[in-house]
């Protein structure tokens, strides 16, 4: 089934309208008519190659929302027309540890929705930049958001998910104190998350520009973390850091303003290490350095809901395929309010 996409054909090149082939449905499969696609930034590191093996053609988004076209004969849980979603995965081994408890984002054999090997042409996976896409029932998500809100459902696929499991998994909540560092699409989402879970919300930006949209976010209390004497008066702190930032940094201007016990959780995957922290500011406090990837898919749906539940949707700019090359240089400046997302009506030859 040949449907246009938006990819790069090179790492140096700009991306560009292209056609590609998805399978026909199979007994289990549910292809899905995508109507919007977030731009998270590890889009742009991937078609970039910044990290290792990206194949070409790639067509990146895995933030995928939109309604069921068809469904296989053994598909049981999704109908002709229903909202979906699709996050950053479409496929793992079903038998491992990890998938048996619903942590299929740990599975050894994970198939991330682009990029990653699949017996499907060209060989790899082609994200959600596209028109439609063919996913096992397994993988898809539903959507219990109003119609009228989908273009801004679509982020919650990754970047939400990204920031509610470490929220969740290192239990945020009432009388816990959360920092969220970087306000870009996962960390605009984090505040958003972590305050709906009743934590006490501390913004760290490096944009002096974003203190008062961080606090209409949700944040309590707004930091501009290059500025040494208001980061001092919050040592010793915080619970629970939660680190978007998609550039190498010191993390030791964070470590320290954590409490005893307490833990910075790496969401953020530059493309160049950080420099390594100091021992002395993990053993004396019994901190924890921690990394996280995405959720599972169980957890994606629980995020789903919750969000529903609690009227959370990204802060977005809906933006024409077209003019998926500027957001890429933009989102490179910080310069987005706070999801770019993609209208794919606009997908055309
Ligand atoms: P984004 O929208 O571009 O936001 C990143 C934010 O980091 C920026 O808005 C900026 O916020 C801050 N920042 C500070 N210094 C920066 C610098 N030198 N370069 C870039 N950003 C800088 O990106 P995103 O989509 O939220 O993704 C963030 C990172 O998470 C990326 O590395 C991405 O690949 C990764 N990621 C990881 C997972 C996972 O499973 N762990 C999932 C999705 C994405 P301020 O202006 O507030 O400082
Ligand atoms: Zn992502």
């Amino acid at each position: 089934m040949p449907v246009y996409a938006y990819g790069a054909y090179a790492s140096d090149k700009p991306l560009q309208s292209m056609e590609i082939t998805r399978r026909s449905p199979g007994p289990h499969d549910v292809q899905i008519d995508i109507a919007y696609c977030g731009i998270c930034h590890s889009d742009l590191h991937q078609v970039r190659a910044e990290w290792a093996g990206t194949q070409f053609p790639c067509v990146p988004g895995h933030e995928i929302v939109g309604r069921v076209a068809s469904v296989g004969a053994h598909v049981t849980g999704f109908q002709l027309g229903d909202l979906v979603g699709v996050g950053c995965i479409v496929d793992s081994c079903q038998q491992c540890e990890d998938c048996n408890s619903g942590l299929e984002n740990y599975c050894d054999d994970m198939v991330g929705t682009y990029n990653f090997p699949t017996a499907d042409a060209p060989g790899w996976t082609l994200g959600g930049y596209a028109q439609q896409i063919v996913v096992h029932e397994r993988y898809v998500l539903r959507v219990r958001h109003p119609g009228a809100q989908l273009a801004a459902v679509a982020p919650l696929l990754c970047a939400g998910i990204t920031t509610y499991s470490p929220l969740k998994h290192w239990n945020a909540g009432p009388g816990t104190k959360v920092g969220v560092v970087g306000i870009g699409g996962l960390g605009h989402m984090g505040i958003k998350l972590a305050h709906a879970m009743g934590a006490h919300v501390v913004a760290f930006t490096t944009s002096e520009a974003k203190r008062q949209a961080a606090l209409a976010l949700g944040a309590d209390e707004v930091v501009v973390s290059r500025n040494t004497d208001e980061m001092a008066k919050h040592a010793k702190r915080f619970d629970l850091i939660i680190n978007t930032v998609a550039a190498p940094h010191d993390l030791d201007a964070f470590l320290v303003l954590l409490k005893r016990d307490g833990a910075m959780v790496l969401v953020g995957a530059p493309a160049t290490p950080h420099p390594s922290p100091g021992v002395f500011n993990l053993i004396t406090q019994r901190r924890t350095l921690a990394g996280s990837m995405i959720g599972g898919i169980a957890e994606t749906q629980e995020m789903l809901d919750f969000c529903a539940e609690h009227g959370i949707v990204a802060d977005i700019e809906l933006i024409r395929a077209d003019e998926i090359n500027t957001a890429y240089e933009r989102m490179l400046k910080g310069d987005v309010q706070y999801r770019f997302v993609i209208d794919n009506a606009t997908l055309t030859d």
